[in-house]
């Protein structure tokens, strides 16, 4: 019997909807969410095809590349957090009860906790995607059209009414530039010195990327709105809970790591690090990815579709989502009572 079922993306922070359609459980396509008040309908490639994750999904617990029972694994995790030097990875794919509950875990047991914003860092008051509609200008750093379509659609809608469009991109190949009035290719420090005369209160700038932390200071010191776009879905969310460290801050306490703790993330594709280097990797994840392939125990824990939780998006609204279908494996917070025994 089909049936379609209302989510939320996960592969970025616009937090647009997303109808799932399952037959007898198995899902079989997306179908557009027409009332959903970020998209209306509409998802991105990167959307559609999050549903792909499912061909790669983890069904079965594995220790030094062996089947081996949840129990089974749990003993040996608790043995390995009993070492020192543990440090656990905190992730924007977190729902906010499950990061609430990661945060606590390791105040409780003193470890080192990584969480990575992709260095956007952390600002209180942000544009809603309406500002970007409305702005007389609207100043776009990184290639919002191509890496956030369904955001890029507001851009697109600002020109359509009679804004101005620039931006900074690293690529004259990048997608936002077939929109923009003018391209710019420097640092977000020139940018925004260029753009000087033309910023105002109304305008927006939308970034989802910058070189430096310093220019994150100066994005702090415009008087226009500002709207950081993070890469994964409850960063901004989680960024109420804990505190980013920078991508250098990370690698220093990565060489400082014995026993790595993952929960759903894949930090080993987003870091140029030597994990071998790390003694035990320990993941908890839905999905295969390039940090379960070099972990020495993995478990499988339940996806965004078999969960309920709330993401918060870019622009600050929480959004609650209910799970679309059934799962025998164990949630965040089920793992973390697990291990605590
Ligand atoms: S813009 Fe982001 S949230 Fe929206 S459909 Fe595309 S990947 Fe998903």
């Amino acid at each position: 019997m089909f049936e379609i079922k209302h989510t939320l993306c996960p592969s970025c922070s616009v937090g647009c909807g997303i109808n799932v359609i399952l037959d007898n459980e198995k899902i079989v396509g997306t179908f557009p969410y027409k009332r959903h008040p970020v998209n209306e309908g509409k998802n991105c490639a990167n959307g559609r095809n999050s549903l792909e994750k499912f061909d790669c999904k983890i069904n079965e617990a594995v220790s030094s590349n062996s089947v081996v029972s949840v129990d089974k694994a749990f003993e040996e995790i608790s043995k390995e957090i009993a070492k020192d030097n543990v440090t656990v990875v905190l992730s924007g794919n977190n729902s906010l009860e499950d990061a609430q509950a990661i945060k606590s875990f390791c105040e409780e047991n003193d470890f080192e906790m990584i969480f990575y914003a992709n260095d956007l860092g952390n600002f209180e008051n942000v544009a809603s995607y309406e500002d970007i509609e409305n702005a007389p200008s609207v100043f776009v750093i990184g290639d919002i059209l191509y890496e956030n379509p369904l955001l890029g659609r507001r851009i697109v809608h600002a020109k359509e009414n009679g804004a101005k469009v620039f931006s900074n991109l690293k690529s004259d190949k990048s997608v936002t530039a077939n929109i923009s009035d003018q391209v710019h290719s420097g640092s977000v420090q020139e940018f925004l010195d260029n753009c000087d005369d033309v910023l105002e209160e109304l305008s927006v700038i939308v970034f989802n990327t910058v070189d430096a932390c310093d220019e994150l200071d100066k994005l702090k010191c415009c008087e226009s709105k500002l709207l950081p776009v993070y890469s994964k879905i409850n960063t901004k969310g989680v960024l109420s809970i804990a505190d980013a460290q920078s991508k250098g801050e990370i690698l220093e306490m990565l060489n400082g790591t014995d026993v790595l703790l993952v929960f759903d993330d894949d930090i080993v594709d987003e870091f140029d690090y030597d994990f071998k280097s790390i003694s035990k990797i320990i993941t908890f994840s839905a999905f295969e990815n390039n940090t379960t392939k070099l972990s020495s125990i993995v478990v499988p824990i339940m996806s965004w579709l078999e969960n309920d939780g709330s993401y918060v998006n870019a622009m600050g609204e929480t959004q609650k989502f209910a799970p679309v279908m059934q799962s025998d494996a164990l949630s965040i917070i089920e793992v973390i009572k697990k291990i605590k025994g």
